[in-house]
């Protein structure tokens, strides 16, 4: 059973420590350096991007963090932790820093007022469970993907149109879930809508990189 780690300076880490413990995982809020030294791979959970940001140099771990991301510790951002993983952000406050890793441009706060917060049903792939079922996912004000490098392999985009028919206008085939490497990055929560499919998709690329033992 590997240990995952959810950051636990701001959030919705209790979801998250749930829905890992939905997927046979073992999920451990982490505060300190030795809490992140202990874990196979760490969730970034959604919260507010500027103030985790903050609490990430303030806890001193934002270094740690760094430097776990480049040896190849897995993962995964929701949301704000998406924002946190980017190496580029768009919207961001003037002293906003990210941790960076992925090679894209995150517009925070990305959907306009109309959509701040909606829930959709998502194709994503690398879900596979033996199904084609979407995910179900919730988005608060959440951001999206503007520019992917050619290491990122898309997971999930918005669609032209919602499943009532309706045009979806400027968020219209912008990306919502990627990956590169052992890193894994959703603008949505599933954490909140009872799907449980992302994290176990997390938990299977935290078991393979245990395998590999590289880190
Ligand atoms: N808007 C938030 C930010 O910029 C993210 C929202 C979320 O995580 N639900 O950090």
């Amino acid at each position: 059973t590997p240990t995952i780690g959810v950051l636990a300076l701001q959030g919705d880490v209790r979801e998250h420590l749930a829905a890992l413990g939905a997927v046979g995982a073992r999920g451990v809020p982490v505060r300190r350096r030795s809490e992140l030294d202990a874990v196979d791979g760490l969730v970034l959970p959604g919260g507010e991007s500027t103030t985790i940001d903050k609490l990430l140099r303030i806890f001193e771990l934002a270094g740690p963090l760094r430097d776990a991301i480049r040896e190849g510790l897995p993962v995964y951002g929701s949301c704000a932790g998406m924002i946190l993983l980017a190496d580029r952000i768009a919207g961001g406050t003037a002293d906003q820093r990210t941790l960076g890793g992925m090679d894209v441009l995150v517009r925070r706060n990305a959907f306009g007022r109309q959509v701040d917060s909606f829930e959709a049903d998502l194709e994503m792939r690398g879900v596979a469970d033996g199904t084609t079922r979407p995910v179900r996912t919730a988005f608060i004000r959440a951001p999206w993907i503007e520019e992917a490098g050619p290491d990122v392999e898309v997971l999930a985009r918005i669609p032209d149109r919602w499943a009532d028919g309706t045009m979806v206008g400027d968020a219209a085939g912008k990306i919502v879930a990627a990956r590169t490497g052992r890193l894994l990055s959703t603008a949505f929560h599933p954490e909140i809508t009872g799907d449980t499919r992302v994290h176990g998709m997390f938990v299977r690329m935290v078991e393979e990189s245990n395998r590999e033992g590289v880190r």
